[in-house]
């Protein structure tokens, strides 16, 4: 089934998650204050409109209701992404995502209900931060606050070891919970299962144990 999404606030991320969602041929509703950024997304978005999101009434007309999911991506204004947020939840939307500019920000949208919340530049620096340390690291998620996936290259420390052999679970209170080979992903791999060098392991666990897995079977000595 086709969703309907909106995005609410035309900076980059915002622009962004409208260009993509169009790109991947879903309706998209673009809304911003600017008339140029209107204007931007005009021939991108299914519909492009200026507008406050603010104004309750605008959004009613709008038609939000109907919308599934509502991307708020209001940067600095951070008391209009707020109310935004408050009248879409009023409103009664399944799923609204809200971009946090701070810590701060992020509190109070998780108290006022929004479904989701994403600090895009915070964890892009940690994910950056991560595949600095090592060229192995190649992906790093965060769950929650103390949990994370890890998607590492399992090179010279794991290959041709099995999952048994490197016992993972015991040392390090970590999963493996798939292994991507050439173009094939093992899902819940056996514990006999042998790495190959190339392998790419999908990793969950708490931070700590992720830190300290990753300091002995990925970081290059
Ligand atoms: P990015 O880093 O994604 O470029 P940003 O964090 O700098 O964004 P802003 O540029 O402050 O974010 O805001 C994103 C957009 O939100 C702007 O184009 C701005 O015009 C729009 N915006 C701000 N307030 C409102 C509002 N009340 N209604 C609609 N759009 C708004």
């Amino acid at each position: 089934m086709k969703k309907d999404f909106a995005v609410i606030g035309l900076g980059r991320f915002g622009g962004s998650i409208c260009r993509e969602l169009s790109r991947e041929g879903m309706e998209v509703l673009a809304l911003d204050l600017d008339e140029d950024k209107v204007n931007e997304y005009r021939d991108i978005a299914s519909h492009a409109v200026i507008a406050d999101s603010t104004d309750e009434s605008v959004l009613k007309e709008l038609g939000f209701r109907n919308i599934d999911h509502v991307i708020v991506a209001i940067g600095d204004n951070i008391q209009a992404s707020m109310l935004t947020t408050l009248i879409l939840k009023e409103m009664g939307l399944k799923m609204i995502t809200v971009k946090a500019q701070n810590d701060y920000h992020e509190k109070i949208l998780n108290k006022i209900g929004a479904d989701q919340v994403v600090h895009p530049e915070r964890d892009m620096g940690k994910r950056i931060a991560h595949n600095i340390i090592s060229n192995n690291i190649l992906d790093y998620i965060e769950l929650s606050d103390d949990h994370s996936v890890v998607e590492v290259k399992a090179g010279d420390k794991m290959g041709g070891r099995t999952l048994v052999d490197l016992d993972i679970r015991a040392e390090y209170g970590c999963n493996v919970v798939a292994i991507k080979r050439d173009r094939d992903v093992i899902v819940s791999p056996m514990a006999t299962e042998e790495i190959k060098e190339s392998d790419v392991l999908i990793v969950i666990g708490a931070d700590k144990d992720i830190s300290r897995f990753e300091k002995n079977l990925v970081l290059e000595d």
